[in-house]
């Protein structure tokens, strides 16, 4: 034919494509091709590949040549397989029409089940299976499912006349319309079709196939995948492939069911198999969450054999696939037929389980299991609960199913357009609906968790809480969303919209009010408060990270200001103190009050007397450091914000001199504001990010530097007095001439020597700076005549080079993003392109005149994987970041050991099979990191915030 292939049979043991080929038939459509060859019984079918997809959009919806009738082939195919005939009078074959991308989207694109019937087809299979109330289930079905996703109309035009029905007959469910019921319905949907869209519904199979076809090319553009893709950064171009099946009956009568199973537990990766079904239904019916489903273990009773085949079928499809799959089945009449398999998605918890065991079970290998885990996710052990004592006391007031872990409380809200507006006002809030669809992702994403009154395990809200890292409790049957009321009822209470309620997402349990949370159990371990022991998380989660560490180059330090801080960051495996920013330490309640008067002192003698104060403070500071840090190295950075971060505001001063001038204040009072008054207009700047910081200030007040100088030496004296060996790293911050870093070592050289004199202790001790200014890259070379380090600071490197303010960009950066201008945040994610080679040249330049100078990275990007994995293959010696994130840049330094292996044509085409390239995977990353903007805003300005207190 010489035509291009676009069409891939697979059935009666036998397929077309392989597991291999996720890119060119999809993710599901590569599943079901791999569970076929591997003897699986998969009903038939065949796959149209993503490809066609595309080219179906470049040319304005029209087939590719060769497409149609190679459709038409495979369903010829399937015909015989399953000796059937489509459109068939007497023996009918139904089929199902499914959507499937690279990435599994869930709920994002759309199926239509038991195409190719119509009112004479209908007869047909109910003569054929001799149930005629089946064959009109099916049907109205059908009509559902096709004249929402195919025709575009509404789901609750139908729904209203189910529910109507229902209630003419008196059923509650259902399973209980009887088969009247179930042909009227056909009827009134029939003319729900014809009022909505003034056409007929379409009689002819092939009809109906091709629009079937037809809607699920055009889903990929549909606004809920766009709205995922964009979420997830999933590129357009892949384009999505159709698979057409034929239909096994889950609705058969009470030895036919549907349902879902994973593996393990996907949310607290135990291996235990685990999943859920519902008898007489069909596959939609369990995700929707309409019904609330059994445990997959109940069908053991219930159809033994059926059972017994999907155990060994789960057991052989995680054993060749290596990993925990989430699988769909189907029963009918007692058979087992698999729908669909692929790799499960998972909490962060379970990530970290299955990773950790399946090493123990022999399945993978430890660098397998590093590979594995999302940095990113591992954030979920630091998730945490309510407080134990508290809960106890609290009586639940609802319980569902435990379908997102960790702990939340905050205001309901009752629609997803609720949840954006209260998250606006800055409240945080809980998600309440009957059951959750993918037309809510923009209330889901605002707010903290979900709790639904339908659905498993496996419905919409309880995968994406799991993909999100959001709270869910599911299937919560205490919830009644009393519709149009704004209300809710939980149990015996009922809530108004706004109200506070909390959900436990380890137990499921629902309580009104707000529960006050607390750290995790890794985070309780580490604080002391629970031991290693006691605590199986935090051996999974510390095993998984020794792993890691085995494998990555990369030091990981922390960045901490304060003993308790840097004991959090020795917890999480922090090899050090890559910055302490002295000027934390003074804006404690004790200190200020002396660093404001050290500031308004007008001569070099009066602000010695209170820097005299401040240095047993300073002292004692760093001695709670060093002692934490037990030998590891801790670089402590030299006084930086500017002066007037420390004093009153001016506008503030001007209203209390007014005030007492106007009341007749005393006159020393007025005279003492008006001094300050004048040592702050002295001291304002029109534009204090560019003025008198960083090494400015030590040069200009040299008396600063000398006491913290002496501070710094006489706390490492002290310690190693006690035996522990210690190398001091003094940081110069903002040098952007080689004179300032020459200026500033002269004076730390002498303090320190002098220092070390008077305390007869002999160390050798580091000089270094910051690389925050283009200034200090480019002349690197001479700045390391002096600088025995380089610690880039890239949150003001950031701003620096692209002439930015972190403070204010954001008033303008969205509107970059959305215009694709930018496509990332560059303070949360390293912009490598500029910023990357700024920090380049400085490390060649700084290699010329020092080949040894140490290399490392103290901005917020050192606890973000992507930049991490940049670090690596720059060759900086360290990452520093904040505690919490400590883990994350463990594990992220090894994957970047990982993925630069891989990158080697040999393990390339074979990585590509689970998991999407180096490149994209860092990408994907990159996007999490920057749509939590609130989250990276406050952590990159700490400094602002306390001031400002
Ligand atoms: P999704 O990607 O949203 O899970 P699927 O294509 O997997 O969509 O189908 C939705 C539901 O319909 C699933 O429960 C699936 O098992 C069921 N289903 C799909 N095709 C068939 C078929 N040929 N026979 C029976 N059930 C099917
Ligand atoms: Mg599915
Ligand atoms: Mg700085």
């Amino acid at each position: 034919m010489g035509k291009k292939k676009y069409v891939y049979y697979f059935g009666d043991g036998k397929a077309e494509g392989k597991g291999s080929m996720r890119e060119l038939l999809g993710g599901k459509g590569a599943g079901l091709a791999e569970m076929t060859n591997l003897k699986i019984t998969v009903p038939s079918g065949f796959t149209i590949t993503t490809e066609a997809c595309l080219e179906y959009f470049k040319s304005k919806k029209k087939y590719p040549p060769g497409m149609w009738e190679q459709t038409l082939q495979g369903l010829k195919r399937v015909e015989k397989s399953m000796k059937a005939g489509f459109g068939d009078s007497k023996n009918p074959l139904l089929v199902s029409v499914r959507s499937g991308a690279r990435a599994s989207m869930p709920g994002m694109m759309d199926t239509v089940l038991n195409l190719g019937l119509n009112d004479v087809t209908v007869k047909a299979l109910a003569q054929k299976t001799n149930n005629p109330r089946f064959a009109m289930d099916a049907y109205r079905r059908f009509i559902t499912m096709f004249g929402s996703v195919v025709m575009d109309i509404h789901r609750d035009k139908f729904e209203s006349v189910l529910h109507q029905t229902k209630k003419t007959f008196g059923v509650k469910s259902d399973t209980d319309i009887p088969v009247e019921g179930l042909a009227s319905l056909v009827t009134q949907f029939k003319d729900v079709v014809l009022r909505e869209t003034r056409r007929k519904f379409p009689d002819d199979p092939f009809e109906q196939l091709k629009m079937g076809i037809n809607a699920v090319f055009t889903s990929w553009f549909g606004d809920r995948a766009v709205t995922y893709r964009k979420i997830y950064d999933i590129p357009d171009t892949w384009g999505t492939a159709v698979n057409v099946q034929s239909m096994v009956f889950g609705n058969m009568g009470d030895t036919s069911g549907t349902g879902v199973a994973f593996t393990r537990d996907p949310s607290s990766g135990v291996r235990k198999f685990f999943g859920e079904f519902l008898l007489n239904a069909q596959g939609e019916d369990v995700v929707a969450g309409i019904r609330t489903p059994l445990p997959v273990n109940a069908l053991k009773d219930k159809l033994p054999s059926a059972y017994k085949t999907l155990m060994t079928t789960q057991k052989t499809l995680e054993k060749h696939y290596r990993d925990m799959q989430d699988m769909e089945f189907t029963i009918q009449e007692g058979k087992l037929y698999m729908l669909q398999t692929r790799v499960g998605k998972r909490t962060g918890i379970a990530s970290v389980r299955i990773a950790v065991e399946m090493v123990k079970e022999g399945l993978i290998t430890k660098k397998e299991a590093v590979r594995r885990v999302d940095p990113d996710q591992i954030a979920q052990y630091l998730y945490p609960i309510f407080e134990p004592s508290e809960e106890k006391k609290f009586q639940p007031i609802g319980r569902g199913l435990p379908a997102g872990p960790g702990a939340a409380s905050g205001k309901i809200a009752l629609t997803p357009e609720q949840a954006v507006t209260m998250k606006a006002r800055g409240e945080k809030t809980i998600l309440v609906r009957k059951e959750t669809s993918p037309d809510d992702i923009h209330g889901m994403y605002a707010s903290e968790g979900f709790l639904t009154a339908t659905g498993g395990m496996t419905s919409h809200a309880a995968v994406v809480a799991r993909q999100m890292g959001k709270v869910c409790v599911a299937g919560c049957e205490d919830v009644e969303v009393l519709e149009g009321q704004g209300k809710v009822r939980i149990g015996p209470s009922v809530f108004q919209e706004g109200d506070s309620i909390s959900l436990n997402g380890f137990t499921g349990f629902v309580y009104g009010g707000m529960l006050s949370v607390v750290p995790s159990e890794v985070v309780q371990v580490i604080q002391g408060n629970m031991t290693a022991k006691e605590s199986e998380k935090y051996r999974l989660f510390a095993t998984l990270l020794s792993w890691a560490d085995q494998i990555r180059h990369l030091k990981v330090r922390a960045n901490a200001d304060a003993p308790d801080q840097a004991q959090i960051a020795r917890g999480f495996g922090a090899e050090g103190i890559g910055l302490c920013r002295t000027e934390h330490m003074f804006f404690a309640e004790d200190r200020a009050p002396i660093m404001e008067a050290m500031i308004l002192a007008s001569t070099p003698e009066k602000r010695e007397k209170y820097l005299a104060q401040l240095l047993p403070l300073q002292r004692e500071d760093f001695i709670g450091l060093y002692r934490q840090m037990k030998g590891f190295p801790v670089t402590i950075r030299l006084l930086d914000p500017p002066l007037h971060e420390f004093l009153p505001k001016r506008e503030q001063l001007m209203v209390d001199i007014a005030r007492l001038e106007l009341t007749n204040g005393s006159a020393s009072e007025i005279e003492e504001k008006k001094f300050i008054l004048e040592r702050v207009d002295d001291l304002h700047e029109y534009n204090p990010m560019l003025g008198l910081r960083g090494c400015r200030l030590g040069i200009t007040m040299p008396e600063i530097t000398r006491m913290q100088v002496r501070a710094i030496m006489e706390a490492a004296c002290e310690v190693a007095k006690e035996g522990k060996k210690i190398i001091p790293e003094i940081m110069i911050p903002l040098v952007g001439m080689a004179t300032e870093m020459k200026a500033q070592k002269a004076i730390i050289k002498e303090v320190a020597n002098a220092t070390m004199k008077q305390c007869g202790v002999k160390l050798s001790y580091l000089v270094g700076t910051m690389i925050e200014l283009p200034r200090a890259a480019v002349t690197a070379r001479q700045i390391a005549e002096d600088a025995e380090f380089f610690s880039f600071g890239t949150n003001d490197l950031t701003q620096t080079t692209y002439g930015l303010s972190r403070d204010d960009a954001f008033r303008f950066t969205g509107f970059y993003r959305e215009h694709h201008l930018l496509d990332f945040d560059p303070f949360a994610v390293l912009d490598q392109e500029g910023v990357g080679a700024v920090m380049r040249l400085a490390m060649n330049e700084g290699r010329v005149t020092r080949p040894n100078i140490k290399l490392g990275i103290c901005g917020e990007h050192g606890g973000e994987p992507s930049s991490v994995e940049f670090c690596h293959s720059l060759g900086l010696h360290y990452v520093s970041c904040s505690p919490y994130r400590v883990a994350i840049a463990r594990l992220a330094a090894a994957q970047a050991v990982l993925n630069a292996e891989g990158q080697k044509p040999a393990t390339k085409s074979k990585k590509k099979v689970g998991k999407a390239s180096t490149k994209t995977k860092a990408h994907a990353r990159r996007v999490t990191a920057t749509t939590k903007k609130p989250k990276a805003k406050t952590k990159a300005r700490p400094r602002k915030t306390k001031a400002r207190r």
